[in-house]
């Protein structure tokens, strides 16, 4: 029955291969890089291509998402683990770095596959909470009370389909310690369809506050079906916040942020970070030095209410929180 979920459908039926989605778009074939696409697997779902203009190839999303011959160049700085995960490691799963939040790996899967992830090295068959049958990670949080907000993310925790979201949310909500829960997630952004009556009706008879965590890049990311989706589970009461990563070629402009936050705030949505790239191996491309981003954001303020401003941050191995960069 699951099986049949149109949003599953929708992404069964999502490009696997670059030259698909370039054909697509009346585009050269060629500009994927085949070695790239096998190191870290292409993965667009086709409502989120149906967003990028055709013929350009320097389009935004279509930046995301191609696979690229300078991926394969070794860059100083850039590792496979830039945010050291691996240390963070409290049990399968489960990642506590900052005082009072842990971070649950619920699922290694995304809809989307974002070549700047910082995740495309980690070794998520072997660490998400799918494979917690007995429910480590969980016993792991009940027994350290310092723990009041756990942080549902991946990989995409809503890849997750309703029935095992529903169980592992009220795993959680029978854990007396937690004052909120927190949803991070990129799919309300690249697979609207997910937003099905069952989690709308989750999020409305929760038991906890909830922040949801959406993460769009671009302005025309927000499309009219994602601006509509965004509403309803506005509706929901949970608050909703956005996080965006700063690239290279995809919004590095004051303007492009300017609108992007403008879009956000109309639909229920306040920009919470803008991050720094992690310098992850293959994503050097991608880069935007501090100075630069510094002057980014200083352009920023000027356009904007401090409240759509969105806080310009870093992470760094071993730091007890994101570091900010002003
Ligand atoms: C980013 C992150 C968080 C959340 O940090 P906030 O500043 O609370 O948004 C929590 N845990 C881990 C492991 C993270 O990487
Ligand atoms: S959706 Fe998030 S976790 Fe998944 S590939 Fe993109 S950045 Fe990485």
């Amino acid at each position: 029955m699951a099986e049949g979920e149109p949003w599953q459908r929708e992404l069964r039926g999502a490009f696997t291969r670059p030259a698909e989605l370039l054909t697509s778009l009346g585009l050269d074939p060629a500009l994927a890089d085949r070695t790239a696409a096998r190191s870290f697997p292409f993965l667009v779902p086709r409502g989120f291509a149906s967003l990028m203009t055709p013929g350009d190839p320097a389009d935004p999303l279509l930046r995301q998402v191609l696979p690229r011959a300078e991926e394969g160049r070794d860059h100083p700085g850039f590792t496979p683990d830039p945010v050291g995960d691996r240390q963070a490691r409290r049990a399968p799963g489960l990642l506590a770095k900052y005082p009072g939040r842990a971070l649950l790996v619920v699922t290694g899967a995304c809809a989307l596959h974002c070549r700047y992830c910082f995740r495309r090295h980690f070794p998520y068959d072997r660490e998400s909470l799918i494979h917690d049958r007995d429910h480590i990670a969980l016993s792991a949080i009940a027994q350290d009370p310092t723990i009041r907000e756990v942080i549902l993310s991946g990989g995409d925790p809503l890849m997750l389909d309703d029935e095992n979201l529903r169980a592992l949310w009220h795993r959680l909500e029978a854990l007396g310690q937690l004052r909120r829960l927190r949803l991070h997630s990129r799919l309300l952004v690249v697979l609207p369809s997910r937003v099905t009556p069952a989690l709308i009706d989750l999020f409305t008879t929760r038991r906890l506050p909830l922040a949801i965590v959406i993460h769009a890049n671009h302005p025309r990311e927000l499309s009219g079906e994602v601006r509509e989706t965004l509403a309803r589970l506005k509706r929901t009461g949970a608050t909703l916040l956005n996080q965006s990563v700063l690239l290279r070629g995809v919004n590095d402009d004051p303007d492009c942020l300017a609108e992007l936050s403008e879009s956000l705030f109309a639909t229920g949505v306040l920009p919470y970070y803008l991050h720094l790239l992690d310098p992850v191996a293959g994503a050097a491309h991608f880069e935007v030095a501090d100075a630069e981003a510094r002057e980014i954001l200083a352009g920023l303020r000027t356009l904007l209410p401090g409240y759509l401003v969105p806080k310009l941050v870093r992470e760094i191995a071993g730091a007890s929180s994101k570091v900010p960069l002003v």
